[in-house]
C-alpha cells in the first residue's frame, strides 16, 4: 500500500504531530512524504526514523494556503500513486484533507485516532471527543487526518532521501500581511504539560502565579475561553471546543468550572487535576484529581513543592 503524508515544514523544524503522521502511516503502508517551502534538507531526512522511505519537497512556495497545498498534495499524491493520504487534523489538516479528498474522489476519515483495521475500519473522535465511532470509507483511495496526540511517534532510527518535487502549485489565494508568532517557548498543541487558568484567577495581573508553576514544570499555559475574550491572556491560548484542542499527559485546571465546551478541548488529557472554590463544580466530574480550595493558595503551594524536586 502507498501512502503520503503531509508535513507542515514551513517554520523550519519538524512538529510531533508530523513525527505522529509519519509513524501511523508505516502502521498502512511505503511512507513517502510530502511538504513545501522551509525546512531543511537535514530535518527532513530525520523523518526516515519515523518509517518515511521518501520526502518530497517543493520549494517554489512557502506557507500554508489551502488551494496551494491541495494542489501540492494531489500532484504528490498521483507521483506516488498513493492509495491512502495522511493529515494531521491540526488547523491546516483540517482545511487542506477536505479538498484533497474531493480533488481525489476519495473518502474522508476526520479525527482518526486508530490504525485501519484489516477491513479499513478507523477509529475516531465524535461530538468533540464526547464519543468515538468507527468509520469505513468505500472508495479505492482514502483521505485519513489523523488526531494529534492519539498516537505515539516511534523512532527506530534511519533516514530518509528527500527530493525536490515540483508540484505547479501556482500563486496563493490568501495574501498574509503580517505573521505574529505566539510567545513562550512551548507551543500549545505540542506541550505534554499545561497549566491553565480561568475567570476564578479574578485579573490578569494574577497569572504570575500560573506562569510561575508552568516554568517549574517546564509546562505550557493556557485558559478558558472568556479569559482569553476578555483579553486578559492572548488568544492562542485559549482551549476548548472553539479554541485549540489539546491532550497532554497532564493538565492543570485552576478557577475553571469545567463547561462541556472547554471539556470538548481537553478531556483527551491523560490525567487532569482541578482546583476550584466550588465542590459542585462540573469539572470534577472529569477530574482524576481533584483540590477542592483557593486557588491564590494552592497553586503557590504547588509551585513550592515542585520546586523541592
Ligand atoms: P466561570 O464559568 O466563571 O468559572 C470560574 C470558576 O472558577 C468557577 O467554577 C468558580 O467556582 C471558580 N473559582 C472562583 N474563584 C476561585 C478561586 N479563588 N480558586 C479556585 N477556583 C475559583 N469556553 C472555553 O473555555 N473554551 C471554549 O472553546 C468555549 N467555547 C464555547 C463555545 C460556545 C458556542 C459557547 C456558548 C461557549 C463556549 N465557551 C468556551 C464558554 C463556556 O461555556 C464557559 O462559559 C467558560 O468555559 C467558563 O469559563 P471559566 O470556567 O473560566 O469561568
Amino acid at each position: 500500500m502507498s501512502v503520503l503524508v503531509y508535513v507542515n515544514s514551513n517554520n523550519g523544524k519538524i512538529a510531533k504531530n508530523a513525527m505522529e503522521a509519519v509513524t501511523y502511516g508505516k502502521k498502512i503502508g511505503n511512507v513517502t512524504v510530502v511538504t513545501n517551502g522551509g525546512a531543511d534538507a537535514g530535518a527532513l531526512a530525520e523523518l526516515g526514523a519515523y518509517g518515511a522511505d521518501k520526502v518530497l519537497v517543493d520549494r517554489a512556495f512557502e506557507g500554508t494556503d489551502p488551494q496551494q497545498l491541495t494542489k501540492l498534495v494531489v500532484a504528490a499524491a498521483e507521483n506516488v500513486g498513493a492509495e491512502t493520504v495522511i493529515f494531521s487534523n491540526d488547523l491546516v489538516g483540517k482545511s487542506v484533507a477536505s479538498r484533497v479528498s474531493a480533488r481525489m474522489k476519495a473518502g474522508l476519515v476526520a479525527g482518526a485516532t486508530g490504525v485501519p483495521a484489516e477491513d479499513g475500519t478507523v477509529k475516531v473522535n465524535v461530538f468533540s471527543g464526547k464519543a468515538f465511532g468507527f468509520v469505513k470509507v468505500n472508495t479505492a483511495k482514502r483521505v485519513i487526518s489523523l488526531l494529534p496526540n492519539s498516537f505515539q511517534p516511534e523512532n527506530n532510527g534511519g533516514t530518509a532521501a528527500v527530493e525536490e518535487f515540483t508540484s505547479n502549485s501556482g500563486e496563493a489565494g490568501i495574501k498574509v500581511l503580517e505573521t505574529k508568532k505566539p510567545e513562550g517557548a512551548i507551543p500549545l498543541p505540542e506541550a505534554e504539560l499545561v497549566v491553565s487558568a480561568g475567570r476564578g484567577l479574578k485579573g490578569p495581573e494574577n497569572w504570575g502565579m500560573v506562569e510561575e508553576l508552568a516554568t517549574e514544570l517546564g509546562a505550557a499555559t493556557a485558559c478558558s475561553r472568556p479569559v482569553a475574550d476578555i483579553g486578559w491572556r492572548p488568544h492562542h491560548e485559549h482551549v476548548g471546543q472553539t479554541g485549540v484542542a489539546i491532550r497532554p499527559n497532564l493538565y492543570i485546571a485552576a478557577g475553571i468550572s469545567g463547561a462541556i465546551q472547554h471539556l470538548a478541548g481537553v478531556n483527551g488529557s491523560k490525567v487532569i487535576v482541578v482546583i476550584n472554590t466550588d465542590p459542585e463544580a462540573p469539572f470534577f466530574k472529569a477530574a482524576d484529581y481533584g483540590v477542592v480550595g483557593d486557588a491564590f493558595e494552592v497553586l503557590p503551594r504547588l509551585t513550592e513543592a515542585v520546586k523541592k524536586f
